[in-house]
């Protein structure tokens, strides 16, 4: 008898589902919570995804694409990995060939060696090529205010002046800036047990830094925030919400501060599922401001977003446990804030897509 509960002891502890021995990771309890589920698998309107990439469309064939798009009824994917000169050249003539009115193509500009001489002119002249055989936009990395190095081999400040030429060509030709800074403040923050982004720091050691590397985060979004500032004839497309989807209050007041600037929700669906009131009235408040956005293309990934922007749910699992160990909550967000954000918005700032592919 005593063996027989030794054995079944030894075999309890060995197989890990010992209580002392779960960590964080393991941890994962299934919601015992019912509630009216109402997953959705397709968005209510067709919609724009204004954050996308796909770095072989020069090559690419675009049919299983496009199956995938509209199983979501994703009616233009803006594909900002566009690059520049011939690359994007064949991307935008595979896209005229085969689906011409289902994807928008953005330019993207190498920033290292600003201040070399010549660099702005020829930058200029690049972009203006690049808008002429038609790219609809310009993104631009996170490795401005990152890792980009001017000439002198200095960290390339996101509102250095000599790029100033950039940002007025793209207001002049009517094309929009997307543009992504630094990343969420807590890589900057000490990875400790009030860091929530602690699992994701842990299982990505990468993306962890210390509190001034390369800067400081708040001066590097003070940076983006200032070529808002400078550039008030050209429209910038804040991704990621600016990294402040944890607090709607202040991107509030910067979308206040800034009528040139939208946001887009790309990879912070979890912030605002979190927060469903709140976030609601705040997409009540800024409807005209917001864009639909995914980031990584993974097609199962975008029901979350859908169910997060309307459904009413209580308590329904977001995909990735490194960005929220929290569950989400509907916002239901009424019909025609939905258009707006779904592709409205888009449809404003984002010159020469197909209007005949949404509903009024
Ligand atoms: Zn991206």
């Amino acid at each position: 008898m005593k063996l027989w509960i030794a054995i079944n002891l030894s075999l309890l502890s060995c197989s890990g589902f010992s209580q002392s021995d779960l960590t964080f990771e393991e941890y994962n309890p299934k919601s015992t919570l019912v509630v009216p589920k109402n997953p959705i698998e397709k968005a209510k309107y067709p919609f724009i995804d204004i954050h996308s990439h796909q770095f072989q469309m020069s090559s690419q064939n675009l049919t299983g694409l496009i199956e995938d798009m509209d199983d979501l009824n994703m009616g233009i994917m803006i594909n900002l990995s566009g690059g520049s000169g011939e690359k994007l050249k064949k991307a935008i003539e595979n896209v005229a060939e085969h689906y011409p009115n289902r994807f928008g193509i953005f330019a993207n500009v190498s920033f290292d060696g600003v201040g070399r001489n010549g660099w702005e002119e020829a930058a200029v002249k690049q972009l203006e090529e690049d808008v002429k055989n038609g790219a609809k936009g310009l993104k631009v990395y996170k490795s401005l205010g990152l890792r980009n190095k001017d000439v002198h081999g200095k960290r390339l400040a996101i509102d250095d002046p000599r790029m100033f030429k950039i940002w007025e060509l793209c207001g002049g030709l009517g094309i929009p800036v997307l543009i992504h800074a630094a990343d969420p403040k807590s890589f900057w923050d000490p990875l400790d047990s009030d860091n929530e982004r602690w699992l994701e720091l842990k299982t990505r050691p990468g993306r962890k830094r210390s509190a001034t590397n390369p800067a400081p985060w708040q001066q590097i979004i003070d940076e983006q925030h200032n070529l808002f500032r400078n550039h008030p004839n050209t429209i910038f497309i804040n991704a990621h919400m600016g990294w402040y989807a944890n607090n709607l209050t202040r991107l509030g007041e910067l979308i206040e501060e800034f009528p040139n600037m939208y946001v887009e929700i790309a990879a912070v669906i979890a912030e605002l599922g979190r927060q469903p009131r709140f976030a609601h009235d705040f997409f009540i408040k800024y409807q005209n401001k917001i864009l639909f956005g995914k980031d990584s293309w993974k097609p199962e990934e975008f029901p979350t977003y859908f169910r997060v922007l309307e459904s009413k749910d209580d308590y329904f699992p977001y995909h990735k446990k490194y960005h929220a160990f929290w569950a989400m909550y509907g916002l239901d967000l009424p019909d025609e804030v939905l258009k707006k954000v779904y592709y409205k918005n888009a449809l404003k700032i984002v010159p020469g897509l197909d209007k005949s592919l949404f509903p009024e």
